[in-house]
């Protein structure tokens, strides 16, 4: 019997070849979560499913979609790309490692929409132009309870006050505030600036971000800031991270491309 097919909505997260004229598309669904697809003759000439794949697509497919295993990609009814992390390589490595980072928290298969909405909302700033390094960093912390790590960014972590200087420790569990500095040998010492971000970064919602104007010394110090909790406290590396390490992208200012027309994306079919 014939597997029905469905639509699905997805972001296109990664593909690459299998066997000799397929390829294996993985998508952030909405519905879904990961799933991964295979898209049969993808590889020969003038496929349809190509132009649909690429990386960072965002749009609505119809599939057979399995809770195990391969699903199958059948086709697609409208996509839309997003300029920025197509075409620019360091968006592009940022896009990579963000959704990368997603996939290591949740399994595939687990619907996971909130951070579908996240992902969307990732793509859609980077096209406005929105430093890629800085929303890894909104990630980064906000992917943080996924991971089992819940730090207080809200409070100081020890006496629950929020009105005096703060620092960062991991002993602590998060912000401390200068009433306990004394006893933390071990706080990070960070800058207020930094802790500022680390508190808005916690809670912002990127649809609502219109610009982001972090210094370069203070994305520096939060990329330190937030490698360190990273490996002390999560453990996980994604390779693409490696790359993005090498770029030393987050020591310099963020130029997005110059925009091609005022529109966000552009449809195809
Ligand atoms: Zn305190």
């Amino acid at each position: 019997m014939a597997e029905a097919a469905i639509d699905f909505t997805g972001i296109v997260v990664s593909r690459q070849n299998f066997r000799e004229h397929d390829a294996l598309v993985r998508f952030l669904t909405s519905q879904y979560g990961f799933k991964t697809f295979i898209a049969r003759g993808l590889k020969r000439p003038k496929a349809k499913l190509a132009g649909v794949t690429l990386p960072f697509t965002l749009g609505d497919y119809v599939g057979v979609v399995r809770a195990a295993g391969l699903s199958q990609l059948r086709t697609a009814k409208g996509t839309q790309l997003f300029r920025q992390p197509m075409e620019n390589i360091v968006t592009n490595a940022y896009a990579t490692y963000i959704f990368d980072l997603i996939r290591a928290a949740f399994p595939e298969g687990q619907a996971i929409p909130r951070w579908y909405d996240i992902g969307k909302a990732v793509l859609l700033g980077m096209d406005r132009g929105l430093d890629p390094a800085i929303l890894a960093n909104i990630v980064e912390i906000q992917l943080l309870p996924a991971f089992g790590v819940a730090p207080q960014l809200r409070v100081c972590a020890i006496c629950g006050r929020d009105d005096r200087p703060m620092d960062y420790s991991e002993g602590a569990g998060g912000l401390i505030c200068n009433r306990h500095w004394a006893q933390e040998p071990y706080r990070f010492h960070a800058s207020a600036k930094a802790i500022y971000y680390l508190r808005r970064f916690s809670v912002v919602n990127i649809n609502q971000v219109q610009s982001i104007n972090v210094n370069v010394q203070t994305k520096a110090e939060l990329r330190t800031i937030i490698d360190r909790i990273y490996s002390d406290t999560v453990g996980t590396y994604p390779r693409s991270k490696r790359f993005i390490d090498s770029l030393g992208q987050w020591n310099q200012d963020f130029k997005p491309l110059k925009p091609r027309n005022a529109s966000n994306g552009e449809q195809s079919k």
